[in-house]
């Protein structure tokens, strides 16, 4: 009972400290208490120490540079309980083997798609494309290697000059190809989800990417071929949305 009383006002020291740090007070209430427990709970499981300030503050997440124990650099994504397009988010979960089941209500889908996120991080390591590594999730909140160095992200495919687009073309056509040969499809692949760190291409934000039970897999993948393919042939790549797609598909 004293332990468990010292454990609450621990707590409510911490999520004191999180609400006065200046650079959570740009996450505009998306953090409700279960949120803050989350945190709370990756701090003491050691995966997270101090809070760096944000890199991105999203629709969906807001993803924050952080230290873990040992001083490494981490990001950690954490989901809006409240997210607005939950329905849309509820889609990408259909048919999906792993969550099969699950309620259908906000923060059921908020949660499973955080897990889902971090499983399929895991899924596209293993099946050889580079993407962070995946360290903890806890409730909505995502841990996972920092791309590039604190206090300086990677920038996304976008904000760079290409210097080389066909090989640079030639290594996301592959990613995309490991990624349906594992069962994967990203469904939200585009220069925006692709960052470049000490030359190399990361995948990243894999939350919505869904298995090939999905019922609308085959669009998704359509689409992100003619993200990628369009967004190459504009750099001067020879590329083209049918002959990735035709590229990916083929034994
Ligand atoms: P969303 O687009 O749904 O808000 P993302 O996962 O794409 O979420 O993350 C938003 C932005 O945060 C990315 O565009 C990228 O700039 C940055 N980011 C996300 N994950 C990492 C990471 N592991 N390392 C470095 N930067 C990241
Ligand atoms: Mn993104």
């Amino acid at each position: 009972d004293r332990i468990a009383r010292r454990q609450d006002r621990e707590f409510a020291e911490f999520r004191k400290r999180l609400k006065d740090n200046e650079r959570f007070k740009l996450d505009d209430g998306a953090f409700d208490d279960a949120t803050y427990a989350a945190i709370y709970k990756l701090v003491e499981d050691g995966y997270v120490g101090a809070f760096g300030g944000p890199i991105s503050t999203g629709k969906e997440a807001n993803v924050y540079e952080a230290l873990d124990h040992d001083g490494g650099d981490v990001a950690v994504k954490v989901y809006r309980i409240n997210a607005s397009n939950f329905k849309q988010m509820r889609g990408y979960l259909e048919g999906d083997p792993r969550f099969e089941g699950i309620r259908g209500d906000k923060k059921a889908v908020v949660l499973s798609w955080t897990r889902k996120e971090f499983s399929n991080l895991q899924r596209a390591r293993e099946a050889g494309v580079r993407v962070p590594e995946p360290i903890a999730v806890q409730r909505n909140v995502l841990v996972m290697e920092l791309i590039g160095q604190e206090g300086d992200a990677a920038p996304t495919l976008n904000d760079v000059d290409v210097d080389n687009p066909e090989t640079a073309y030639e290594v996301v056509r592959e990613y995309i190809r490991r990624l349906y040969d594992a069962g994967l499809v990203h469904g939200d692949l585009s220069e925006y989800n692709l960052v470049v760190y000490d030359g190399e291409l990361v995948v990243i934000d894999v939350g919505q990417a869904v298995t090939i039970h999905h019922n609308k897999h085959d669009e998704y993948l359509r689409r992100d071929c003619r993200n990628v393919a369009n967004f190459f042939a504009r750099q001067g790549a020879d590329a083209d949305p049918e002959s990735l797609y035709d590229y990916v598909v083929e034994n």
